[in-house]
């Protein structure tokens, strides 16, 4: 159970890059990283607009001082401090996130990233030896994978209730793009412009969500080919996709699907995974993420209920409330923020064995995600073929 006591000597001296005032993803970093008396904020370049950002910074109860125009500025005034930050997370837009966490690591900051990690496997890895050198934590921000059912599904699916597994299917189709929203929103113009996104849009956007999930859940599946087919039913979307369908062949015989869209008209997220075995199926949707549905054949359907005493102890490590009280989102985060901390506190000690117990969205997490887009995006541009994972 986490109830808000002191984990780590001192909170972590954290910093963030983005994340301004109005941004869609700002505010749950900060409400994750501080509600657990792991991480304090004391710096920030926060805004693209250098006023804005410092203004805004204020505003949080950073001294002004420490409230930068650039993230350049901040790792280099914050590393010539005895108290400068430890660990710096960044929620800018994609096109930014490879520069800002190339630049954190070799300031010798633990980094916490929004997904997409950047925008190519070759990137990520020269993150991922960085890190490494410079015995580092990355973390990438897969926040619905905080959610203690998911914990539960991966303990059923080990312990082999589901039997057999021969069909993954995920979904994370939500409405909210429907038309060119883009026009009047400019959180949502980025989101369709290559040259902020990257590669795609909906497949690195909201796809990689449920795939992260399923790495979680399943966490033996390793997919041996793919096929995706990506459409732009906005056309001024193109080449970015605002729908895709992939397909994967995992080694040793189960199938996978994936359906990534914003244009799922009246869906609000829409993001489930049901995996199906030869005895049984469940199925989690995080609209509902309380609940786990456990469908066994000739059996009437079971609702399994978060904080439950009948659950596996691994899904009960971070409730918060006990059962019958929903937890969300923030939640969700708050527990991944959590064991953020608990890994950049065990590598600064040096503690190899603690560190390999924590299990966090890493940075192999971030690699996974970019390999999948990339592999999703050569199947579709050669039109739709089945294309070996590399
Ligand atoms: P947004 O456009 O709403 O906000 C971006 C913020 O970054 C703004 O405050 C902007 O001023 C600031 N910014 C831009 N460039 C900057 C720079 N160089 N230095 C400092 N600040 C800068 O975008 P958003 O929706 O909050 O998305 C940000 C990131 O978070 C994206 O990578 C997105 O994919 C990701 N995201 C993740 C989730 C999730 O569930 N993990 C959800 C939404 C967004």
């Amino acid at each position: 159970m986490i109830n808000g006591e002191k984990h780590t000597e001192a909170p972590i001296r954290w910093g963030m890059v983005g994340g301004g005032k109005g941004s869609q993803i700002g505010y749950i970093h900060r409400s994750a990283a501080l509600r657990d008396n792991t991480f304090t904020l004391v710096a920030g370049a926060l805004d693209i607009v250098p006023e804005r950002g410092r203004s805004f910074g204020i505003e949080l109860g950073i001294d002004p001082s420490r409230c930068y125009a650039d993230y350049e500025t901040m790792f280099a005034a914050e590393a010539q401090r005895a108290d400068g930050i430890q660990a710096v997370s960044i929620a800018t837009p994609n096109n930014t996130h490879f520069a800002i966490a190339k630049s954190a690591l070799e300031h010798g900051l633990h980094v916490v990233c929004e997904k997409p990690l950047c925008f190519t496997v070759a990137e990520a890895k020269e993150l991922e030896a960085l890190a490494a050198a410079g015995k580092k934590v990355v973390g990438v921000t897969y926040g619905y994978a905080g959610h203690q059912l998911i914990e539960q599904a991966r303990e059923m699916v080990a312990r082999g209730d589901l039997g057999e597994i021969r069909l993954v299917n995920l979904q994370f189709a939500h409405g909210f793009h429907s038309a060119a929203v883009e026009e009047q929103n400019p959180a949502t113009r980025w989101r369709v412009d290559p040259r902020f996104a990257g590669p795609s849009y909906v497949l690195g956007d909201v796809g990689t969500h449920p795939l992260y999930l399923s790495e979680v859940i399943l966490p033996d599946l390793r997919i041996k080919r793919l096929m995706c087919a990506r459409q732009s039913f906005v056309k001024s979307r193109a080449p970015l996709e605002d729908n895709a369908v992939t397909l994967m062949e995992y080694q040793g015989g189960a199938f996978g699907t994936v359906w990534s869209s914003c244009i799922n008209a009246g869906s609000m997220h829409g993001q489930k995974v049901r995996i199906v075995g030869s005895k049984a199926s469940l199925e989690w949707w995080d609209e509902r993420p309380n609940q786990l549905s456990f469908e066994v054949q000739d059996e009437p359907a079971r609702v399994i209920e978060r904080g439950m005493g009948y659950l596996y102890p691994p899904a009960l490590a971070d409730d918060r409330i006990g059962a019958g009280h929903p937890e969300g989102l923030f939640e969700a985060w708050a527990n991944l923020y959590y064991r953020f901390a608990m890994a950049m506190e065990a590598s600064d000690r040096g503690d190899a064995a603690r560190l390999a117990g924590i299990r966090y969205p890493d940075i192999r997490a971030g690699i996974e995600g970019v390999r999948w887009v990339e592999n999703c995006v050569r199947s579709a541009d050669l039109g739709g073929v089945w294309v070996d994972y590399v």
